[in-house]
């Protein structure tokens, strides 16, 4: 069985940060499922995609044409890992990732990132889901505040302007829609281990998860 480490929480919660650097030091491959629901909302952004029509949707999830090289995530032959990080998407993400026809159409290809010698997967529902016989499950939370301010601090960095009442007002948004959907609700998946990484940089979190990962 090639191992998965599952890595859940919120948004803004550094599990990307995290799930990224423990694959990193393990060698493994790493999935970042919520990229996939961006590239679906950034495509459907783009071409107009009536955003409550489910069907159109999902054919976009099911056919998007996407790579991941490195740290870059490329559709349609252009380099995107900028423009899906935009708050835009990420809210258009959240409101089309209620949608299940969505989330099947992309379930083939998250489970395709599984590969030797092992994979660490980022999301909401990659414990409870996709991965749900994964031998280590981590449920990474923060306080809104600390969340808030982290995805401050990102925006500014890749050159997004961004305000801070707004970011908190949206944060709260989106953690009740990933949290309220009937659809893969954001909970921890049965026996994660949950770590809260509100006092914590992302070197102690992944020290973390990679003593829970040798025990
Ligand atoms: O993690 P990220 O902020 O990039 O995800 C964008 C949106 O995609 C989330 O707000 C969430 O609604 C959705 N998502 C999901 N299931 C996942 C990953 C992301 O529903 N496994």
């Amino acid at each position: 069985q090639i191992p998965v480490i599952t890595i859940d929480g919120p948004t803004a919660s550094g599990k990307g940060t995290v799930a990224h650097r423990v694959a990193d030091k393990l060698g493994f491959h790493y999935l970042d499922s919520g990229a996939l629901y961006r590239l679906t909302a950034l495509s459907a952004l783009r071409r107009g995609t009536d955003l409550a029509d489910e069907h159109a949707l999902a054919k976009l999830a099911e056919h998007l044409q996407c790579s991941f090289q490195g740290g870059d995530i490329i559709l349609s032959q252009e380099n995107v890992s900028d423009a899906i990080r935009a708050e835009e998407v990420g809210n258009t993400a959240s409101r089309i990732a209620t949608f299940p026809a969505v989330r099947h159409a992309l379930v083939g290809l998250q489970l395709g990132f599984r590969k030797a010698p092992g994979l660490v997967a980022d999301g909401r529902d990659m414990g409870s889901v996709i991965f749900p016989h994964a031998p280590l499950k981590v449920f990474l939370t923060a306080s809104v505040a600390a969340r808030a301010g982290r995805r401050y601090k990102q925006l500014i960095d890749k050159g997004f302007s961004a305000n801070m009442e707004d970011l908190l007002k949206d944060l709260q948004a989106r953690d009740d829609r990933d949290t309220n959907r009937a659809i893969a609700p954001l909970v921890p998946a049965e026996g994660a281990q949950v770590l809260d990484t509100s006092e914590m940089n992302a070197d102690e979190a992944v020290d973390q998860v990679l003593q829970w990962y040798a025990a």
